[in-house]
């Protein structure tokens, strides 16, 4: 199988050059064209002699994740955009702009297996995973396009990172590492429906990446109807798993908790958490829901998700929420993609 120019690590160039009789500056000069001058083609890496340049674009294609539409979602830089793979399967990633450092929010899979109740993404369920290579496009497409690098890394767009577990790991090495785009392994977050597998091998592989687990409930009974991967791994598992992880890396976790109004919004709910997360390393990042068309849940009032706040605030968890603009951006997950195929179905798409 050809292995995308995207997918290899600065170690892995090197060995490619030593194998193609190539001197170890080579590897320089090929990573240099790929992250700093982001070459779009072969041939627009001069440095190298042309016959070079023929054998790996033969053997290591350079194809992207090309933009197909692009959303602003705010007035102020928000922007989603749908990416299209060379098969034609599209993903959507987020460019989100804010106090200064830009944010990307990236996919993982073409739509998702998961079938969380709340979530556009897996409501096609999962077409395909990505690879790494289009993985990492993801962000030199954009990068392209706006001449810079995001600060930080989420990924918390389409598709559940754990069930695509080597090609999302190898992809964040080449995106963290100095030679590629540089971007801090603290400044790229892995979020999880709660794989726990996925956890447990996370916790060994001696990186600092940022994890987020996806909780939304304090029960197993709510939890299971909202999630059905609770019914595989339950909140015992998944908690004891994300302690586990802390024990081995003394990472934080955050939990994230998309708040639905009269679903897991009330004190009670608020309270089980509570006890639920009492003792443990955690912090939680709450979440109004952004309505989903397939889904009847609603969102709660600003009231309603403040006093949720001020509840675990007061007990003492360290409690996020997420800002409006996020959440239209962020939180609308596989929204743009959904739409967007609905319209083709129709043919009524513009482009
Ligand atoms: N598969 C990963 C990444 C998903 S998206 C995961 O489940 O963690 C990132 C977050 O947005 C998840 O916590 C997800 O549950 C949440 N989310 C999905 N749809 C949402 C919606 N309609 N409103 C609010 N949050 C949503």
């Amino acid at each position: 199988m050809l292995e995308h120019a995207y997918a290899l690590l600065p170690e892995e160039w090197k060995t490619v050059c030593r194998e193609h009789a190539l001197p170890a500056f080579r590897a320089k000069q090929i990573l240099l064209g790929l992250y700093q001058d982001k070459i779009s083609n072969w041939n627009e890496l001069t440095t190298l002699p042309g016959t070079i340049r023929e054998k790996f674009a033969s053997i290591f294609p350079l194809t992207a994740m090309q933009e197909v539409v692009r959303t602003p979602i705010t007035g102020d830089g928000v922007t989603k955009v749908l990416l299209e793979a060379p098969d034609g399967q599209r993903v959507e990633t987020v460019w989100i702009p804010a106090d200064g450092r830009i944010t990307q929010c990236i996919s993982s899979q073409v739509g998702c297996a998961m079938h969380c109740a709340f979530c556009a993404s897996g409501q096609l369920g999962c077409v395909r995973s990505l690879s790494a290579g289009e993985i990492v496009s993801e962000v030199l497409t954009l990068s392209r396009a706006t001449g810079q690098y995001p600060n930080n890394i989420v990924v918390m767009g389409m598709g559940e990172p754990f069930m695509n577990y080597d090609a999302v790991l190898r992809a964040l090495r080449v995106l963290n590492c100095q030679q590629g785009a540089n971007i801090g392994a603290r400044h790229i977050t892995i979020s999880t429906c709660g794989v726990v597998p996925g956890i447990n091998r996370l916790a060994n592989e001696g990186v600092q990446f940022e994890l987020s687990v996806s909780l939304h409930a304090p029960s197993d009974m709510l939890r299971s109807k909202l999630m059905p991967v609770n019914r595989r791994w339950n909140i015992h598992e998944l908690l004891e798993a994300c302690d586990a992880y802390t024990k081995t890396t003394g990472r934080i976790v955050t939990y994230e908790y998309t708040l639905i109004d009269h679903v897991n919004d009330r004190p009670a709910h608020a309270a089980e958490l509570i006890r639920l997360l009492h003792g443990r390393k955690a912090r939680v990042n709450l979440i109004p829901l952004s309505p989903v068309d397939e889904f009847d849940g609603r969102t709660p009032s600003q009231a309603d998700c403040l006093a949720f706040l001020d509840t675990l605030l007061k007990s003492g968890i360290h409690t996020t929420m997420r800002r409006s603009r996020g959440k239209q951006a962020n939180a609308a997950c596989g929204q743009l993609r959904l739409h967007n195929q609905k319209e083709t179905r129709h043919g009524t798409e513009n482009f």
